[in-house]
Parts: structure tokens; C-alpha cells; sequence
């Protein structure tokens, strides 16, 4: 189901601190997505909703960002080949993935 470890391993990271590979369902089939996070999905939110000054923080902070991916960064296999051998499993994880989603332009 997946192509190597690294990607589990990043898939498995998903709405956590650091580097996480999303899944997305779109019309014309699955995308991925390479997203960091300084902080968790949960923090993010909760730190959006409380905007305080701090003095020990930036003012402009980026908490996450993501970037289409269309091959796995760890051994370069097409994702969307690895999505089409699976896509059951593909669609669970992309339902699990739907809170962590940021504008990634897909
Ligand atoms: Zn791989």
C-alpha cells in the first residue's frame, strides 16, 4: 500500500509538528500534498482563534504550508500510481486527512 517507509512514515505524520504527506480527493482523482506544520493541526486552531500580541513571538508567523506533490519525495514513485493501486485505502486516508487541509491548490 505504500511505496517505502519514508512515505508511511510522512502520511502517518499528518496534522502533526514537522513534515506530513496529505491525501486529497478531487474529480479527477487523488492528490498529495508535502505540508509542514511548526505546530499540530489542534495548536494551529486554537492559536488562530486566541490572536494575542506576545512578545516573544513574530507578529506574522507561518504555522503551516503545503505544496502539491506529485511523486513520493523519499523514492520518487508517482503517487498517483501508488493512489490507483488502492483506492479504498486512499479514501480513508484522505477522509482522515480533511481537517489537516490547507489552501495547497489542488
Ligand atoms: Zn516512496
Amino acid at each position: 500500500m505504500f511505496c517505502c517507509h519514508s512515505l508511511k512514515n510522512l502520511i502517518d505524520n499528518a496534522g502533526q509538528r514537522g513534515l506530513a504527506v496529505l491525501v486529497c480527493p478531487t474529480e479527477a482523482g487523488f492528490r498529495f500534498a508535502l505540508q509542514m506544520r511548526a505546530v499540530t493541526a489542534a495548536d494551529e486552531t486554537t492559536m488562530t482563534k486566541n490572536r494575542q500580541p506576545s512578545a516573544s513571538l513574530p507578529e506574522k508567523m507561518t504555522l503551516s504550508e503545503s505544496m502539491r506533490i506529485r511523486h513520493c519525495p523519499s523514492c520518487g514513485k508517482r503517487l498517483d500510481e501508488l493512489a490507483a493501486s488502492d483506492p479504498k485505502f486512499f479514501a480513508k486516508l484522505a477522509s482522515e486527512h480533511r481537517p489537516f487541509q490547507n489552501q495547497w491548490g489542488v
